[in-house]
């Protein structure tokens, strides 16, 4: 029985679909302006941790996450710049083009940390039509309000405004900045369009629209996308805390003035990393990118960094949690070599460790996806085979089977090769080339070729060219 915490009533509660066997998630996805950070790539490793969890339980999931290319705002306030057009400007590129690369490199980074990528990835631009059909319905509605050119929703219009955040709006309209947009009635009235032109600067990306030309509010496109793609009622919805006091509040507003209907079941969300003790944000410029990490150490190991704390808290990054990681990985990697040369025995204490190490391990996750305890069954599992190796070779090959079925639901995919080897393979070619260039210099040749001729006998092949030497392994 599963149980997942629901941010709207703070509880665990016992998790029921809408319709039997089908999950409906949404999550809230990448802006893509700059490179994804390790804060942003734990929160999309934790979703994959529960969809995976969710397909393993046998659930057909459906899982929809956004790309922002168009109308997030540097100031929450919907007063500060679009951030693509701000890093477009200063990359003096255009808005589309720096979106284009960011959503390529997202990839890179969701495949080498083996997330599995949502059914539909569908970007903000790509439905404003739809978007300027909801402003439409919410205008009719009287819950929408229009200001030379801005549509905002009026939050005083929508009963329980910020049950969500459990806002207690009294207490933050006192706290009112002085820099609100002067357009609104509300303080908690947001943006759904913004008018394209602001003083005599034009927004690049805009639209026609019912308003003049424009774009859309950036909390727009989540409810546009859940409603258009997976219904009504989404049965989960997940986002980093960060979303819980404004954004994911308006997706409620938003959604439910339209439809009159609940908007989700299960509100998820995922806690920060942080570095050195403060919030990792690319707006602060205080973050490390997935990529330098995976280049470094591999996908696998950051993975099994990723996935090692609980998703409901937050983790300092510091060099434990990879130094942690990199142990845990050599621990079942060993394992797993211990079993493919263990010639067996005759042995079967490892079927109940079998049966065992999949019921602790489903507790674990049931429970609100508990990682961390579901890990410590594994490696419990991990010494019972170390210990066991005299059990018949197929129970031994039953148990390597668990394994990886059960590391796989945390993406952690112990069948490919070992890809960290590649990257200490590149780290010590460049030492033997050099070593082998100092000896050429010197005309030291009988160095040089026993160098190249035991490097073939190992499959790589050196070659030397007008742009210095290069070499290749083959397969
Ligand atoms: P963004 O690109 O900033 O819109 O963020 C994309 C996703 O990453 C959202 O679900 C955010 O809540 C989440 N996120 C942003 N910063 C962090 C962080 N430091 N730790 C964990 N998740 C984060
Ligand atoms: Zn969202």
């Amino acid at each position: 029985m599963l149980k997942i915490y629901n941010t709207m009533t703070r509880q665990k509660e016992l998790f029921k679909p809408l319709e039997e066997g089908r999950v409906r998630i949404y999550t809230c996805g990448q802006t893509v302006y700059d490179d994804v950070h390790i804060g942003n790539a734990r929160t999309y490793s934790s979703w994959d941790v529960v969809i995976r969890y969710l397909r393993y339980k046998g659930y057909n999931v459906f899982h929809v996450q956004n790309f922002t290319d168009v109308g997030h705002l540097t100031d929450d306030a919907d007063q500060g710049e679009d951030k693509i057009e701000k890093r477009a400007k200063e990359e003096k590129i255009n808005p589309w083009e720096l979106v284009d690369k960011q959503i390529q490199e997202y990839w890179q980074v969701i495949d080498d940390l083996n997330i599995q990528r949502p059914n539909i990835s569908p970007r903000a631009t790509a439905l404003i039509p739809d978007m300027i059909e909801i402003i439409e319905i919410l205008l009719e509605k009287g819950y929408a309000y229009e200001v030379q050119g801005n549509v905002y929703y009026d939050t005083t219009k929508f009963k329980d405004y910020g049950k969500l955040a459990k806002l207690k709006l009294d207490e933050e309209k006192a706290r009112a900045r002085v820099d609100q947009d002067p357009l609104k009635k509300n303080y908690f009235d947001f943006a759904l369009w913004l008018n394209a032109r602001k003083g005599d600067q034009m927004h690049m990306m805009r639209w026609n629209s019912p308003w003049g030309e424009g774009y859309p509010g950036w909390h727009l496109e989540c409810s546009v996308m859940g409603m258009k793609y997976l219904g009504d009622t989404l049965d989960i919805h997940g986002g980093g805390i960060d979303h819980i006091p404004t954004h994911h509040p308006n997706e409620i507003a938003q959604s439910e003035s339209v439809t009159g209907k609940k908007f989700v079941n299960y509100w998820m969300h995922a806690e920060f990393i942080t570095l050195n003790s403060k919030k990792m944000s690319k707006s602060l410029g205080n973050y490390v990118t997935a990529r330098e990490l995976i280049n470094e150490h591999g996908g696998l190991i950051v993975r099994m960094g990723l996935v090692s704390a609980h998703y409901r808290s937050a983790v300092d990054w510091n060099p434990d949690v990879i130094e942690n990681a990199k142990n845990n990985v050599a621990k079942i990697r060993n394992c797993l070599n211990l079993i493919t040369q263990s010639q067996g025995g005759r042995e079967n204490t490892l079927e109940g460790e079998i049966k065992l190490v999949r019921e602790d391990f489903e507790k674990a996750l049931d429970d609100d996806f508990n990682n961390p305890k579901a890990l410590a069954a594994i490696y419990e599992f991990i010494k019972k085979i170390n210990s066991s190796l005299d059990n018949k070779k197929e129970i031994l090959l039953k148990a390597r089977e668990t394994l990886l079925e059960l590391l796989g639901i945390f993406g952690l995919d112990f069948t490919k090769k070992e890809e960290n080897a590649d990257i200490k393979l590149n780290e010590l070619m460049d030492i033997i080339i050099e070593i082998r260039d100092k000896a050429r210099k010197d005309k030291n040749y009988e160095i040089s070729d026993k160098i190249r001729n035991k490097l073939r006998e190992t499959g790589i092949i050196i070659e030397d060219g007008p742009e210095g030497t290069r070499w290749e392994k083959l397969m």
